[in-house]
């Protein structure tokens, strides 16, 4: 007997090939220079909540690079082949934080990420690494559904508010057609009141007996009273007409108001929420990226000084092995705290990822930004931080760079990172300014 295909329906093997695409962004990502720029461009259409259909051409792209790869693989393969799957596995690891620390996360899936997040810094055994890959791809794709559904939500708003502006639209023309009718009104009573006025005129003239000038004057006045009140209804009630439309407007206008009002305080405190890292309450990498730009170009315009200092917590991986992660999470919010405490409020710090955070000081030369950043490294380092009584050991190092003419941001960022690597060789505890 022939046995039946099972039939899936297109959206499961949407949803399939969706998982698809996330699975090769965690294992491939920093795995080949020739696929990383599609991986990049991959990984932030994902983010802005692109389908399948948006991201064909960078996976074609990941196609014929993923060919031109395997060609030359073939030619080396017999140099390679020592034990690379753990060291895989923990490569996949690491940029599954990186893809974790980047996403933005609405609020409602904030805890499940936090929890996922300690579960990629943990140790694992084959299956358990299977099981937090997992969880992080169904976390990523819950993520995107729901940022789906929520632009629905905002495009139905939209398309209703504009349906109903337009009702309002309409309404102001019937109103102002009424109006104009009024006007027309006027005109057609303003000639009759002069046609019969002029007739009157002639009836007196060629009257030759007062009787029949009285009767004639009389009948006259009469129509025209009659006139003049029917037209003094039909204004009246047509007045009481445009009175209504106009208070059903107004009402209509202040409901949309609310509406609109509810949706854009709604979309603010989603937009601070997306770029602001809920554990120290800082800024997040995406806040640091936007305020980059902006002080570069006020660097560029006005050229007066932009420091930039790149932190990292000493031995941080030793806190969260001695005194577990919960006291790691706790001496990052306490850190984020100290480094914004002891800044101007011009200066801008932001949490870079992990237990590296980032300032940008404008106005600042080096020699300057040295004397603030020694400062708060001694202020941390003597803060008397402690887990249940016990005093951890908590220090910080940075490196610190000036921006230079000519400079992209990438530059000083780089300048300043090997500055830090230089504290950090120098015994950490320590600031350097790069080339010092
Ligand atoms: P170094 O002095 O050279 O900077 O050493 P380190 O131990 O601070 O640096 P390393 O990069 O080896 O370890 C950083 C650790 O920070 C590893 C990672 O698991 C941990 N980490 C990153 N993000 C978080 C977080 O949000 N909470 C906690 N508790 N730990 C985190
Ligand atoms: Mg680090
Ligand atoms: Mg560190």
């Amino acid at each position: 007997m022939a046995t039946s295909t099972p039939y899936s329906a297109p959206v499961d093997n949407e949803k399939f090939l969706y998982k698809l695409v996330i699975q090769l962004l965690i294992f491939c990502q920093g795995s080949h220079r020739l696929l990383e720029p599609h991986l990049l461009a991959i990984g932030s259409k994902l983010r802005s909540g692109a389908n399948l259909q948006d991201l064909l051409s960078e996976l074609q792209a990941v196609s014929k690079t993923l060919l031109h790869i395997s060609k030359q693989g073939k030619q080396n393969a017999e140099t390679d082949g020592s034990d690379s799957a753990a060291l895989q596995n923990n490569y996949a690891m690491e940029r599954l934080e990186e893809l974790l620390a980047d996403a933005q996360v609405p609020l409602r899936f904030q805890h499940q990420t936090s929890m996922l997040k300690h579960r990629v810094r943990g140790n694992h055994s084959e299956q358990s690494y299977k099981k937090v890959i997992d969880s992080a791809i169904t976390l990523l794709m819950n993520i995107k559904d729901y940022g789906v559904a929520e632009q629905k939500g905002i495009d139905v708003f939209l398309a209703d508010l504009t349906a109903r502006l337009d009702e309002i639209g309409q309404d102001v023309e019937i109103a102002g057609q009424a109006n104009r009718l009024a006007i027309d009104n006027r005109e057609m009573l303003n000639t009759e009141i002069n046609r019969q006025v002029g007739d009157l005129r002639e009836t007196t003239q060629s009257a030759q007996e007062l009787s029949t000038l009285k009767i004639h004057t009389s009948e006259h006045l009469d129509r025209l009273l009659a006139q003049l009140l029917e037209h003094k209804q039909l204004e009246d009630e047509r007045q009481q007409e445009t009175q209504d439309k106009i208070e059903l407007m107004t009402q209509k206008l202040q409901e949309l108001e609310t509406e609109t009002e509810t949706l854009r305080v709604k979309l603010k405190i989603e937009h601070d929420k997306a770029l602001c890292d809920s554990l120290t309450g800082l800024p997040n990498r995406m806040a640091y990226n936007s305020r980059a730009e902006m002080e570069l170009s006020r660097w560029k315009r006005y050229k007066t000084p932009l420091a930039l200092i790149v932190w990292d917590v000493d031995y941080f991986k030793r806190i969260n092995d001695t005194y577990g992660h919960k006291a790691g999470d706790k001496t990052l919010a306490l850190v984020g705290h100290l480094l914004q405490s002891n800044c101007r409020d011009t200066d801008f710090v932001a949490r870079y990822g992990g237990e590296e955070f980032v300032m940008l000081l404008p106005n600042t030369q080096e020699c300057q930004a040295l004397e603030m950043a020694e400062n708060t490294r001694k202020m941390i380092q003597s803060c008397g931080f402690n887990s249940n009584g016990e005093d951890i050991n908590l220090t910080i190092s940075c490196g610190i760079s000036e921006f230079k003419e000519g400079d992209t941001h990438d530059d000083t960022f780089v300048r300043a990172d090997q500055a830090l690597y230089q504290s950090k060789q120098n015994g950490r505890n320590c600031c350097t300014v790069f080339g010092q």
